[in-house]
């Protein structure tokens, strides 16, 4: 099917209308077969050789996987790393105290000497990708049953990544594309001394916060700086004093050209996870099952945070990331199901369902391969939707932020077992069980905390049926007769893991009798065993038919438009977006411009609301108008939006002109476009940028910072108003 797909794939691609294709996140390595004609049509000046290139500096070399989830870009030879506030906001929280709060004031290290380092962050680079799909499927037959089949197919992967790693330092990783249809081989270099360079204060990077996030019209100075450092030789080491700035061999050209509407744009950075070929049962799912249930409890929990943060700093600086992490999905899945809603989501997934069933049954074949899929998802829906809402929602009342000490307290699980079993290994347990405490003290209120104990209490027996309910919550439940407020000080004063002294204490001399009658471990056991018992086996069952089906599914889809370019799904490996700065009508009578400016930032200040507290430095370099040379036409361009097609993972990308020269950093996507993850929306799904013209100015004039500007390679000269 594949070959078949390709080949066909490439006798279109010359057939293609000129437009730009908006939607679609595009394999690197594939851009030169089936994007690069459209690109250059369209404006783009370069070649695919200078995005992807194995033989020589590309552009690439310059995009990093930062951390787990985010993208970061090379801005300088000296390893200087651009990404988002967002993204490095746990280590910048990480280094704050009271003192030193750089959440709230920013930092500039000023020297390489002062920048801090970061334990447990890494920044990965691509060194190359290849469709190894004929090696991993080596001897694979049809009539194979699947546990050889899965035994062979793992088999040939660890031959592929023992064989693509040998005599190198390189880390590597076969990953399936199109639901398991294709497989590619990634080769990374993993740097892990990776230190923090420079941050405006939050009141900039994190302007607007949550009221604005997912927003359009957005002013968000979204940025900051890391550098990446290395050995002698430019390889990967652990952290040493001795180390020094890695040299990329690639770095983007920073431009002061600026934005166009029209412009032809791309953003290139590591999209973490869409679903665009999902059935409709999947998306009703998410839909009207679960998105409004997690909408429900974590708007309560972040309320609580809110409020609690907004009377004390020091909550704030505990309590700003969590609430963060929390609030991010919550907005978005508010958005996600209005956007589904407009669009008609579910409908048109439907409609699609028939018409596919229409094609499936115009020929035997096609029945015989394809003909029970539809009622198969619909048949394992049924049961899964139940046991995906008690999953999730048991891991948002007992993790996540919700019953903090019994998530403390799970952590603990392990230890108990080894010490039951005397376990040698049990000492570097508890040391890890040392630093893992350490950390969670380190963002803990127990006034936040029981607040969130009572609220997600509360919830949870409102909406988990009681035989999906965890035994000790029903015990506690019965006790107190759901008045949960009556028995939080108790819990909390009986319980080991509610303060700090008596956890560090347990850990020094270690009882595991003792934690087993903690009444919050008691209550993470029975959570994780109600999991484990009831939902863990049919989950994993239903999961594993669902990955079969869904490949299937997607084969078949390839197969019904065998005339269109498909794209894969994101799955966190480096893609393509290109599309055009571009404004969007948001309802009747409201367009909105692609642009915004300071003077946007100076109509939303208000000392009075947190999100909107204007510093006075910024203030002040307004009301002067003096921007320097960041001054276009009286202002300073802030934000600007694209129809690139993005999604979280491509926080901190690098957007790129008709040049190849970073124009911005991508963070967001506007509200009403947000439900792209599954269902592209042309006329309202548009990437949020930050103008790297923004940047440069916050660096420069606002924090005084030029030195690091003089590190770049500034290019293009400023466009004014003819
Ligand atoms: N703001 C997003 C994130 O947090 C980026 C996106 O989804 O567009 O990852």
């Amino acid at each position: 099917m594949r070959k078949q797909f390709l080949t066909t794939l490439l006798l279109l691609a010359f057939a293609m209308p000129v437009s730009l294709a908006d939607e679609g996140m595009w394999i690197p390595v594939l851009i030169e077969k089936y994007n690069i004609k459209l690109m250059q049509e369209n404006g783009f000046k370069l070649t695919a050789e200078d995005i992807y290139s194995i033989n020589r500096a590309s552009m690439k070399d310059a995009v990093v996987l930062f951390g787990g989830g985010c993208t970061g870009e090379f801005i300088s030879d000296k390893g200087l790393i651009i990404t988002n506030h967002h993204c490095g906001y746990g280590y910048i929280q990480n280094h704050s105290t009271l003192d030193h709060d750089y959440l709230t004031d920013g930092f500039w290290a000023g020297s390489n000497k002062e920048e801090l380092s970061n334990p447990g962050l890494s920044v990965t680079i691509l060194k190359y990708m290849e469709d190894v799909t004929d090696r991993v499927l080596n001897g694979v037959t049809e009539e194979m049953d699947k546990e050889k089949r899965d035994a062979l197919i793992n088999a040939n992967i660890t031959a592929i990544n023992a064989d693509a790693v040998k005599g190198t330092h390189y880390v590597s990783a076969v990953r399936p594309f199109f639901l398991g249809n294709q497989y590619f081989l990634l080769v990374n270099e993993v740097f892990r001394d990776v230190r923090l360079v420079g941050a405006p204060p939050s009141a900039i990077g994190k302007f607007g916060g949550d009221t604005d996030n997912w927003v359009w019209p957005r002013h968000t100075g979204d940025f900051s700086l890391f550098r990446v450092y290395a050995d002698r030789e430019n390889k990967p080491a652990a952290y040493s004093a001795e180390n020094v700035p890695y040299r990329p061999a690639y770095h983007f050209p920073v431009s002061l050209a600026g934005v166009k509407e029209g412009d032809f744009t791309m953003v290139f950075g590591y999209p973490g996870r869409t679903q665009q070929y999902a059935p409709s049962y999947h998306i009703r799912m998410l839909k009207e099952v679960i998105y409004p249930k997690q909408v429900e409890i974590r708007g309560k929990k972040i309320s609580i945070m809110e409020q609690e943060m907004a009377k004390d700093q020091l909550v704030r600086l505990k309590y700003s990331g969590k609430s963060f992490g929390l609030a991010n999905g919550w907005k978005k899945w508010i958005g996600e199901i209005q956007s589904l809603d407009k669009m008609n989501g579910v409908a048109r997934k439907e409609a699609f369902e028939k018409e596919f069933m229409e094609w499936v049954a115009a020929d035997p074949e096609r029945v015989k391969k394809y003909g029970k899929i539809l009622d198969e998802y619909r048949d394992i829906y049924k049961t899964y939707t139940h046991n995906y809402l008690v999953n999730t929602y048991t891991n948002e009342v007992f993790g996540s932020a919700g019953v903090e000490p019994a998530s403390l307290a799970a952590a603990f699980r392990r230890a108990v077992e080894m010490a039951e079993k005397k376990d040698p290994g049990l000492e570097k347990e508890l040391q890890r069980l040392r630093d893992y405490t350490d950390n969670y003290f380190r963002n803990f209120d127990r006034h936040v905390s029981e607040q969130l104990f009572v609220a997600v209490m509360d919830l949870y027996g409102k909406n988990i049926e009681p035989g999906w309910q965890a035994e000790a919550y029903r015990e506690l439940a019965a006790g107190c007769r759901g008045d949960f407020g009556s028995v939080a000080g108790k819990l909390f004063d009986k319980s080991i893991f509610a303060e700090e002294n008596r956890v560090k204490d347990l850990i020094s001399r270690f009882d595991p009798k003792k934690v087993e009658k903690d009444p919050f471990y008691r209550m993470a056991v029975s959570a994780a065993n109600l999991i484990e018992s009831r939902v863990r086996g049919e989950m994993v069952a239903a999961d594993t038919r669902l990955a079969e089906l869904n490949k299937l599914y997607m084969a078949a889809q390839m197969e019904k438009e065998s005339d269109r370019i498909f794209y894969p799904d994101a799955n966190s490996t480096l893609r393509l977006a290109y599309g055009r700065v571009m404004g969007y009508d948001s309802r009747d009578a409201v367009y909105h411009k692609h642009q915004t400016t300071l003077t946007g930032v100076m109509e939303k200040d208000n000392p009075e609301i947190y999100d909107y507290d204007v510093p006075d430095r910024l203030r002040e370099l307004y009301l002067k108008k003096d921007f320097g040379r960041y001054n276009v036409d009286g202002e300073v361009p802030v934000c600007f939006i694209a129809n690139n097609h993005t999604t979280g993972g491509n926080s901190g990308s690098p957007v790129l002109n008709a040049d190849g020269h970073l124009i911005g950093v991508n963070f967001d996507r506007a509200w009403e476009g947000v439900a792209s993850d599954i269902m592209f929306n042309p006329k309202q799904s548009r990437n949020i940028s930050l103008d790297i013209r923004y940047v440069l100015f916050i660096i420069d004039k606002f924090a005084g910072a030029g030195y690091l500007i003089d590190e770049m390679t500034l290019v293009g000269e400023p466009q004014h108003t003819p």
